[in-house]
């Protein structure tokens, strides 16, 4: 039977790169996925429907969440991928380009599992799969407001997996190296190389290589071994 049959998944940022791959990989497990992203023009074949969503934004986040459990009945499973990054020197950063990237990438994950955690609770099963990022566990320079609002994803995490796991909603992050994606694609060479050098396999990682850990986290029984963790593939570290 394949491992998600029956399961109905919003995926936020799952028109590209890593969300893309976590929802090819659901799909193909069986189950049902609704896509969430400020791009609406790729679409991924076999989505149930593709929902227009500004993570930043309270407003659209419930309705997105109306959407999807309109459609599907309810959210099993809630992946957080959607994600911005710009390089940025502290010293020469605007303010603006930091409160838009904790806006997306820390508030937006808050939002996302404020508007589905209830009914999650309500129902006792829940998954939530947040992507983190190496640079929030390592730091990474030019790069302190991504890095920030990634340390604050993983805080995140674990603090809401102590709140919610008694009603058997489990909550982990991903915290992958480099991947190959459109949100590598402008960051300079000079920084790509050298963080080739650390690597593991001395190479990005693909997005399909970052998906079989969404799926094994959003399994019963798999995902029930991890609580509040944070797993890095191609990082360089141990996994936890
Ligand atoms: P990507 O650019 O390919 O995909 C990001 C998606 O998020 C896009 O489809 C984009 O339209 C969507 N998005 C951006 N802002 C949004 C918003 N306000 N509301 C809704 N959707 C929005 O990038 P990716 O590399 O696949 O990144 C996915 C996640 O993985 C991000 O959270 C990123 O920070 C994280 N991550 C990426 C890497 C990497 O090296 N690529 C490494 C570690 C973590």
């Amino acid at each position: 039977m394949p491992a998600l049959e029956n399961r109905t998944a919003l995926i936020t940022g799952g028109a590209s790169g890593i969300g893309r791959a976590i929802a090819e990989a659901y799909l193909h497990e069986g189950a049902q996925v609704v896509i969430a992203d400020l791009d609406v023009s790729a679409t991924v074949p076999g989505a149930a429907a593709h929902v227009a969503l500004d993570v930043s934004d309270p407003a659209s986040v419930q309705d997105a969440v109306a959407t999807t459990t309109g459609l599907l009945g309810r959210i099993d499973i809630l992946v957080n991928s959607a994600g911005i990054l710009t390089e940025a020197p502290l010293a020469e950063m605007e303010p603006r380009v930091w409160s838009e990237t904790i806006a997306v990438d820390l508030t937006g994950v808050f939002l996302c599992c404020r508007y589905v955690v209830p009914g999650m609770i309500e129902r006792r099963w829940g998954r939530i799969i947040n992507i983190a990022s190496q640079l929030g566990i390592k730091g990474g320079r030019s790069l302190t407001h991504y890095a920030a609002a990634k340390a604050g994803v993983i805080g995140l995490t674990k603090s809401l997996a102590l709140e919610v796991a008694e009603h058997n909603v489990l909550v982990n992050a991903i915290a992958p190296g480099p991947v190959e994606t459109p949100m590598v694609a402008g960051i300079t060479e000079e920084w790509k190389s050298a963080k080739r050098a650390e690597l593991p396999l001395g190479r990005f990682g693909r997005p399909e290589e970052v998906a079989p850990t969404a799926v094994l986290l959003a399994t019963d029984p798999g995902g029930n071994l991890y609580v509040g963790q944070t797993l890095g593939p191609n990082s360089g570290d141990v996994m936890p």
